[in-house]
């Protein structure tokens, strides 16, 4: 008997996959945004990608709008990238040694992104944020850290507080596991707010080693800097003696071949990535000026290691992704991203649903609100019940959404004409089942 592929609305095999792993493992999950937690439901196994397609384990085949969580922006199994990795796995997978790959990954990051004078790679978007944190500390011989209310710089101990992204789905402001010291050094301020970055500073003289900022929030839905904010925070720095950290881990080639430095211009001290950088594996960096580099191990005092970091595989890969990001591919990102804003925007107003389709560059997310959303507090008002019923009829229809409000949407350059007729198709019954909520 041929196997029958059930509906979109039951998955079976991702069910029984899902209890198995929640044996295994706590809450069946790696991350615990995958688990649907916010939004209910089973989540979806994936087994394998092709260009903006997904199919998961039940043979459902998915327009991705998660791209990974941006990683994959020229789509999945491209095959330029496959070739490369295929080409470095032949080489052999890790030597704890430098290669030639590093060099050149570090070449490709410092000629794109001018402030980069130096770079150090890391596996994951959290290495480099915490190292960035401990460098800047080792530079200025201060302790006390700012972070913005909604901003997401990975699960760094000291940067747990008021976070986005899976800690705004499950509210954990403060998670357990983070002691006072650890968390006592960091400052949380809302977002897109100066007066309280100058009033942080007036209070704690002499004291704040960087200002950490995602360059656009991401991870709290999209909420973009207000015109200056950036450049604000990098003038009190320079004003203070601390430094301006930009978290570009989400941004960083994504919104130009210079990340949103690109765009905006406004110079950090120091900058993280990740995601599109590794191609589809654990690559991610920091780097900055030459100076503050130079504070680091082997060179510096401030330590900082890594036994797979620069691995040959994933630098083979991120290279390969970067190289095929030229100006071409971001123009057809930024305009897919804006086909698709439209085309959501149109749905919802369509059917009198209140939402903000809330953007900078060619990353955007939806919220059901009736309000711009500057900060966090703006952004955890929306409707998150009108969200799980749009993503559920989404799911339904064969899209694949983030499974949380407060996560971007993400494009890649293998969104076509087809993959957009297929969501274009599916929103007009999700603006309703969230009009009914
Ligand atoms: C994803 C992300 C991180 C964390 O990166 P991981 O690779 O998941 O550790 C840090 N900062 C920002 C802005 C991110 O979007």
């Amino acid at each position: 008997m041929d196997r029958v592929t059930p509906s979109y609305a039951e998955a079976p095999v991702s069910q029984t996959l899902f209890a198995r792993a929640s044996a295994v493992t706590p809450g069946g999950v790696n991350s615990p945004v995958r688990a649907f937690g916010a939004v209910g439901g089973t989540p979806r196994f994936m087994a394998s990608g092709a260009g903006p397609y997904l199919t998961d384990a039940d043979g459902h085949e998915y327009v991705d709008l998660v791209c990974s969580w941006g990683p994959m922006i020229l789509g999945h199994s491209h095959p330029e990238v496959l070739a490369a990795v295929r080409e470095a796995v032949g080489r052999g997978t890790s030597f704890g040694t430098p290669t030639v790959g590093e060099v050149e990954l570090a070449e490709e990051i410092t000629a794109r992104v001018t402030p980069v004078e130096k770079v150090r790679l890391v596996s994951s978007g959290t290495e480099a944020t915490m190292s960035a944190i401990r460098l800047a500390r080792g530079f200025t011989g201060r302790a006390k850290v700012v972070k913005f209310a909604g901003c997401y710089h990975g699960h760094v101990d000291a940067l747990l507080a008021s976070a986005g992204s899976g800690a705004a789905t499950f509210a954990l402001p403060d998670t357990p596991g983070v002691t006072g010291a650890q968390a006592g050094e960091t400052v949380v301020l809302p977002y897109n707010d100066l007066d309280a970055v100058r009033a942080a500073f007036a209070a704690h003289p002499g004291e704040i080693a960087c200002v950490i900022t995602e360059a656009v929030p991401g991870n709290m839905g999209v909420v973009p800097p207000l015109p200056g904010f950036n450049q604000g925070l990098k003038d009190l720095c320079a004003a203070e003696g601390a430094l301006l950290v930009s978290d570009e881990v989400m941004t960083g080639f994504r919104q130009s071949r210079a990340g949103w430095f690109g765009v905006e211009g406004v110079v950090p001290d120091l900058m993280t990535f990740g995601k599109v950088m590794g191609g589809g594996f654990p690559a991610a960096a920091f780097g900055g000026r030459a100076d503050v580099m130079a504070r680091l191990a082997p060179e510096g005092p401030v330590y900082q290691a890594g036994t797979l970091s620069g691995n040959p595989v994933a630098t083979a890969a991120g290279l390969a992704q970067l190289r095929l990001l030229d100006d071409a591919a971001y123009a057809r990102l930024d305009a897919t991203a804006a086909e698709l804003r439209g085309l959501a925007g149109a749905a919802l107003t369509k059917e009198g649903v209140p939402h903000v389709v809330s953007a900078a560059g060619n990353m955007f997310s939806v919220f059901f609100s009736d309000a711009p959303v500057t900060d966090f507090e703006g952004a955890k008002a929306q409707r998150t019940d009108r969200y799980t019923a749009f993503f559920h009829t989404m799911l339904e229809q064969g899209v694949y959404l983030p499974p949380s409000a407060f996560e971007a949407w993400f494009v890649s350059t293998a969104h076509d004409g087809q993959a957009m007729e297929r969501v274009a198709a599916a929103l007009p019954a999700a603006a309703r089942a969230a009009a009914e909520v």
